[in-house]
């Protein structure tokens, strides 16, 4: 039996993968991909992600959210409609949401409110969130602490999934003991990338999943390329070979790890 693999972030509502998005999926399903959280990132693409998952139930699981790009834009209006759509049953996190300090897009008070406004959205749905923190895996800590301890009081069995963690295995740690799971994407098979090897070597079993953030973050052998679902296969191997681990533990880790994060959403959403 051929491993299956479970790409935790793809953008498939990207423009750049929208357009031929059925052959991408072709060669998602041939490489072992058996599923995939298509995640927003503001209004339009979260519409988009419950839209194309739609047609491909139990293989894509939506995510929708307002990444922190968006948050000195005119968010406050597009929170009514973002509730609707992550109450929506098959709608399995709130995401991507978090804080960006590398890029500095939007301001940090307005990043915190915005992320604030839908860490709430996802504990009145009852759903997992998905987190985009770069260069704030210290600044991202507090607001992210009080979301897991109250999900968890709300009964969540687990609180969500940092994707494509940049910081050391050090700081995934706290988010390892407050139960997030922790993503490991692309960046882990550049050649310079120790920390990220030594984050991948280091985590639990039990916390560890792998994502592609397609279109984005090729792997070494995609590098300059656009990014695909198929293309995980070699952030896998690169995986196996920093834990001294077989492909195939790997992959069925990752993927039980994966499929945890959809029980938990649709567990959350079915208690009262
Ligand atoms: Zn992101
Ligand atoms: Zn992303």
């Amino acid at each position: 039996m051929t491993a299956e693999l479970f790409d935790t972030h793809a953008h498939l509502t990207d423009p750049k993968i929208a357009a031929d998005v059925e052959a991408v999926l072709a060669r998602a399903w041939s490489a072992g991909v058996t599923s995939m959280v298509v995640i927003g990132y503001d209004l339009p693409s979260s519409e988009e992600a419950v839209r194309l998952a739609g047609q491909h139930p139990g293989r894509l699981y939506p995510a929708v959210g307002l990444h922190p790009h968006e948050a000195d834009t005119a968010w406050p209006a597009l929170l009514p409609r973002l509730r609707e759509l992550a109450a929506a049953p098959e709608v399995v996190a709130i995401g991507e949401i978090g804080l960006d300090a590398y890029r500095g897009w939007s301001s940090e008070p307005n990043q915190r409110r915005l992320l604030d406004a839908q860490l709430q959205i996802a504990l009145d749905v009852r759903k997992p969130v998905c987190v985009h923190s770069r260069a704030a895996e210290t600044a991202i800590l507090p607001q992210l602490e009080a979301f897991a301890k109250a999900a968890a009081a709300a009964g969540l069995p687990l609180p969500g999934v940092m994707h494509c963690f940049g910081g050391t295995l050090e700081e995934a740690q706290p988010f390892v003991e407050l139960g997030y799971l922790v993503s490991v994407a692309g960046p882990v098979t550049y050649p310079k990338n120790d920390r990220t090897r030594r984050l991948a070597a280091g985590l639990p079993a039990r916390s560890l999943v792998i994502e592609t953030d397609t279109p984005y973050l090729p792997p070494q052998g995609m590098r300059g390329q656009r990014n695909e679902p198929a293309c995980i296969v070699e952030t896998a191997r690169a995986v196996a070979a920093a834990r001294g681990e077989t492909f195939a533990e790997v992959a069925r880790v990752t993927t039980e790890n994966a499929r945890r994060l959809v029980t938990a959403a649709l567990a959350g959403a079915a208690s009262p």
